[in-house]
């Protein structure tokens, strides 16, 4: 069984409202650049080296990410299998854990630093790690067929790239990793049609939307499987728009007109830390790194099971706002809808 289960069908996340409603407290730091909108941008004040001098995360805020950040008490050193064919099978889905592990960690960090728009950009890679690592597992032959596919693949391109741009490459860089090349012509066609002839696809040769189809069985209910897909859906667009530049983008780092008046009308810009998307990226990093670590929990049959759930129930439920259906079906003396085997008045209902 999968550790998550039954712990999604009745969670309702509303992450919107928690940033609106941490954005009425004020984010602390955000130092504003203004920009005249006739001068072009000012030529002072400079922006301070280090923008994070004066960044103390709040209370609130390091709390919650101490409690994400426990889901990391869970990683396994190493794992062992018997069976060396089972071994061969996982060696894709290991490499994709322990690479979305430094991610998380990377995620934290840069939470802690109040850099929540790029812990953010960072989901985007997380959800896609967690959702590669699922579906390796549920095809390992299929892997590891892609996996060579798009070795030679990549090789050929980087050693492609190499040649047109060698007058700007030093000789002493390290050569391109492994020897297989793209054999023929029928060969480089075949694998342009899996990763495009850019190879800028997904080394599986599917669509993140094909891929999070082919894997949500493995998620056993449907509220689970819908959390997948919202995921992917909406918060995968959210972070998106976050990591490619997009209106939505160029739109946040404008912020509110200041109270003092000027003669020009000006453009204050928003720069250094802030916690506006502290919310959406902290959860969305826990929420895809879960994913992954139960699986693996669940993979090798770790003695730490019990453990990763508490942990990953507690991180959950600091996102958990009850929904409108949820207040209206829960009396007082209920059990939270959260799971948390609290009276609901001791808990969300606050
Ligand atoms: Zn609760």
């Amino acid at each position: 069984m999968y550790p998550t289960v039954g712990r999604f069908g009745r969670l309702t996340a509303r992450l919107s409202q928690a940033a609106e409603a941490r954005r009425e407290r004020a984010p602390p730091t955000a130092a504003a650049v203004s920009v005249n909108r006739h001068m072009g941008p000012h030529a002072e004040p400079l922006l301070p080296r280090d923008v994070t001098a004066n960044f103390v995360l709040p209370a609130r805020e390091r709390s919650w990410l101490e409690t994400c950040e426990r889901l990391l008490d869970f990683v396994p050193k190493s794992v062992r299998t018997a069976d060396s064919e089972k071994a061969e099978e996982l060696f894709i889905v290991m490499t994709l854990f322990y690479s979305a592990t430094t991610t998380y960690q990377g995620a934290i960090e840069l939470c802690r630093q109040g850099f929540s728009d790029q812990a953010l950009m960072l989901n985007r890679a997380l959800f896609e790690v967690m959702v590669d690592a699922h579906w390796a597992h549920a095809n390992p032959d299929e892997a590891n067929a892609r996996y060579t596919d798009h070795a030679v693949f990549s090789n050929s391109k980087n050693h492609e790239l190499m040649s047109r741009y060698s007058d700007l490459i030093r000789e002493d860089l390290p050569q391109p990793v492994g020897s297989a090349f793209v054999s023929s012509d029928e060969e480089r066609k075949r694998l342009e049609r899996l990763y495009g002839r850019h190879g800028n696809k997904s080394w599986t040769g599917l669509s993140l939307h094909e891929r999070v189809e082919l894997i949500a069985p493995a998620w056993e209910s449907e509220g689970e499987r819908r959390f997948l897909r919202f995921f992917r859906d909406l918060a995968g667009r959210l972070s998106n728009e976050t990591l490619h530049p997009s209106a939505a983008a160029i739109f946040r780092q404008v912020l509110p007109p200041s109270a003092e008046r000027t003669e020009m009308p000006t453009v204050r810009l928003r720069q250094g830390p802030s916690l506006e998307l502290f919310t959406q990226a902290l959860f969305g990093a826990m929420w895809s790194y879960g994913q992954l670590l139960g699986r693996i929990v669940e993979e090798f049959n770790l003695p730490t099971r019990e453990g990763m759930i508490e942990a990953y129930t507690n991180a959950y439920r600091l996102f958990y706002v009850p929904s409108e259906e949820d207040r209206r079906s829960t009396g007082r003396n209920d059990p939270c809808p959260c799971g948390s085997g609290r009276k609901f008045k001791h808990c969300h209902l606050r």
